[in-house]
């Protein structure tokens, strides 16, 4: 029985067809191969494969223009740490998990990038129990997004499980959580912050102010509490991001 891809049209059989969640189709070929291997095609609807394809059509635009150029760079200020495939650009409040297909001479990078801003989970895990394969067994970095369309739950495998705690370790560092003294200070900073504001909704409430942006200012320092002052990186993804349509 043939099968018609929901994305582009194609008649595909059996063992051309990716069934999805929602019990569509798309073909293999064309269409899955548009997206990074690292996205859970089962367990996603029509919509999310979509945009799933734009991510990784941008992101590999991104990649090509802004992110892999600076792997040669000699800038301090640019550098790019690798764990690859997973590499991150401080300087352009971005993150990159990159997917190489192809031979030695024909080689095609695909990428999907995302703002450093937006990075809420990042720990080692064993993969994740759908996993098939070689990778069954394997340590991986699990990266999770926040506002983010696509693939925003990623698990990436590594074979060395050093390499997955390398990668967390440079990330905790990155975002200020290593030193205690320093994030002690931060943190009863941004608490006080965070106590302030919420007495200034209790007192909004009381006067019967517009709640919405306090509740707003409020939610915003409770968030830097927990995973650290960001507006630096947003600042830079802003910047970088301009002229993409990522988000
Ligand atoms: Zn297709």
């Amino acid at each position: 029985m043939a099968n018609t891809c929901a994305i582009c049209g194609a008649t595909i059989n059996v063992l051309q067809s990716q069934k999805l969640m929602d019990g569509n189709y798309i073909c293999t070929k064309g269409c899955r191969a548009k997206g990074l291997k690292y996205y859970d095609y089962v367990h996603s609807d029509l919509d999310n494969v979509k945009d799933h394809i734009h991510q990784t059509e941008v992101g590999t635009k991104i990649w090509q223009d802004l992110m892999e150029p600076l792997k040669k760079t000699r800038d301090k200020n640019q550098k790019m740490q690798s764990f690859h495939p997973i590499y991150i650009a401080p300087s352009l409040g971005l993150v990159a998990v990159i997917e190489a297909r192809g031979g030695l001479f024909n080689t095609k990078t695909y990428a999907c990038v995302y703002r450093l801003e937006n990075l809420q989970i990042y720990k080692t895990e064993n993969m994740p129990a759908r996993t098939s394969g070689s990778d069954k067994d394997k340590k991986c970095v699990h990266l999770g997004f926040v506002h983010t369309k696509g693939l925003n739950d990623v698990y990436i495998p590594f074979d060395d499980e050093t390499r997955c705690h390398q990668c967390v370790d440079y990330l905790n560092k990155f975002f200020g959580l290593d030193d205690s003294f320093r994030s002690g200070i931060k943190k009863s900073v941004t608490q006080f912050k965070a106590t302030k504001s919420m007495w200034d909704l209790a007192k909004a409430k009381k006067n019967g102010e517009n709640l919405e942006e306090k509740a707003k200012a409020t939610v915003d320092a409770f968030g830097a509490t927990i995973i650290g002052d960001r507006t630096q990186f947003k600042d830079a993804a802003d910047q970088a991001l301009a002229n993409y349509d990522l988000d």
